[in-house]
């Protein structure tokens, strides 16, 4: 299966992105006025969407990343997620908010709520780039989603497919080839 750049569709520009990052930001620092939180960087896919929108929030926030990874499939939702590489900072009392690329069929971002809502924090909300509904097998709410997406595979502001297109500024719909060679 091959993925070139002209199987890509964009569906947001990056001055739609920018325009909502601004709107979570802004409900983001109404929800957080006055309170210590941590943000958490889902890694690698959520760096440009946490970049982008943690130097909107006027709460003063801490920040930390974490990298999940899987075994027994090569797909995060198919497989049993594990940290491969925890977070640092002490999350005790803190209001935490989890930044992460997509909730898709919502298995990893189940395994952070239980993980990271189990190290006594005062409050978990996620904030997701996009909220991909269809496949959604775990009930759990995307407290702040960017945009809403009902099918296909999503590349870029930060999101790969195999470890390209995360450098576009653009969020873009993948129409792959498959069997096609090179
Ligand atoms: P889950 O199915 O557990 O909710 O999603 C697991 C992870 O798969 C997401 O955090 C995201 O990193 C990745 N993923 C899900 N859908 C897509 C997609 O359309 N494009 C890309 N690049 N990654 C995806
Ligand atoms: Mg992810």
């Amino acid at each position: 299966m091959t993925l070139r750049i002209n199987n890509l569709r964009e569906l947001f520009s990056a001055k739609e992105i920018e325009t909502r990052v601004c709107e979570l930001a802004a409900r983001i620092n109404d929800d957080y006025r006055g309170k210590n939180m941590v943000a958490l960087c889902v890694l690698n896919g959520a760096f440009m969407f946490f970049a982008d929108l943690v130097r909107r929030f006027d709460m003063g926030p801490e920040l930390d990343f974490l990298r999940l990874s899987s075994y027994g499939g090569n797909s995060l939702s198919s497989g049993r997620v594990l940290f491969s590489k925890d977070t640092e900072l002490s999350l005790e009392g803190k209001h935490v908010l989890i930044v992460e690329d997509i909730v898709d069929t919502g298995v990893t971002m189940n395994f952070l709520l239980r993980e990271i809502g189990s190290r006594n924090v005062k409050s978990l909300r996620i904030a997701a780039l996009i909220d991909k509904v269809e496949r959604r097998t775990e009930k759990l709410t995307v407290d702040y989603a960017g945009f809403t997406v009902n099918w296909g595979f999503i590349v870029g502001y930060g999101l790969d497919y195999a470890g390209r297109f995360r450098e576009l500024p653009g969020i873009h719909v993948a129409e792959l080839d498959v069997g096609s060679g090179s």
